[in-house]
């Protein structure tokens, strides 16, 4: 860490509390072409976001969710970590990062060489058959989606990089859904959809690491989700000290003992 760095708290702050919990949402992979979810499942900019119990019981739903993740998955899937995914693995490195959790299902910590990593919200590089369990890699069932919908192709070529774009239902109700290989099943990415529940099992797994941490540390998120703010909550009932890096209002700045408005990378970066 530079002496050079405008972000004085900061550094008192991970100075003071060496054992951080890092909480980080979609805030941080905005530098790497990830727009800003509406929501945490993966689902681009759209009117009405798709419900869990809707996915599994609705064909045409199912129909309209592969239809845009058609179209949007590319840019997630090409995605690469930036300078704060970077910055905190190498804190992890240095033995400051108990655990990191995040609300993204971007999978770009780990690719930045992060170790420990909770995926709050699931991931959305693999879909798990509802029937059998097996999984298939979202790169897999895209070429599928792809061979089996020429008009998925189509749309694909015409739409920006950032499929930030709503796909036509007229266009949806022509797309051939991808279901399981080996039993024919419901595929269901393997991410938290709303009206879905996070596992119960991660939540006490990332509440446990937090109640041993020294501090917490809030990156690129307004914590709007309950699923991510419920750790602020416990955090400010344990006494434990928050820091947070987010352009913004959060849900939770009156919680926080820093609070650094600005870009994650260009903090995080600073910290190397
Ligand atoms: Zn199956």
């Amino acid at each position: 860490m530079t002496s050079s760095t405008p972000y004085v708290e900061l550094l008192e702050f991970l100075d003071r509390y060496p054992r951080l919990m890092v909480l980080t949402g979609a805030g941080i992979s905005v530098d790497s072409g990830i727009n800003t979810y509406r929501d945490h499942n993966g689902q681009w900019l759209v009117k009405k976001p798709i419900q869990h119990a809707e996915f599994i019981a609705d064909a045409t739903i199912r129909q309209r969710y592969w239809t845009r993740s058609a179209v949007g998955w590319p840019a997630v899937g090409a995605a690469q970590p930036n300078v704060a995914h970077r910055a905190l693995a190498r804190l992890e490195q240095q033995g400051h990062v108990e655990l990191l959790l995040t609300q993204n299902v971007d999978r770009l910590h780990q690719a930045a060489g992060h170790q420990n990593v909770i995926d709050l919200h699931g991931r959305l590089d693999k879909a798990q058959c509802l029937s059998c369990q097996k999984s298939e890699s979202r790169a897999q069932i895209q070429s599928r989606l792809l061979d089996q919908n020429n008009h998925l192709c189509e749309i694909e070529a015409r739409l920006n990089p950032d499929g930030d774009a709503v796909v036509e239902d007229n266009l949806s109700a022509l797309t051939v859904i991808p279901n399981c290989q080996y039993c024919g099943g419901v595929l269901m990415p393997e991410v938290v959809f709303f009206g879905g529940a996070v596992p119960k099992s991660r939540v006490e797994h990332a509440m446990a690491a937090l109640e041993k941490a020294d501090g917490l540390l809030v990156v690129g998120s307004s914590l709007a989700v309950f699923s991510g703010y419920r750790f602020c909550r416990a955090a400010q009932r344990w006494q434990i000290p928050i820091a947070a890096i987010n352009r913004g209002k959060t849900r939770a700045d009156d919680m926080f003992a820093v609070k650094i408005e600005d870009d994650c990378s260009a903090v995080l970066g600073s910290l190397s």
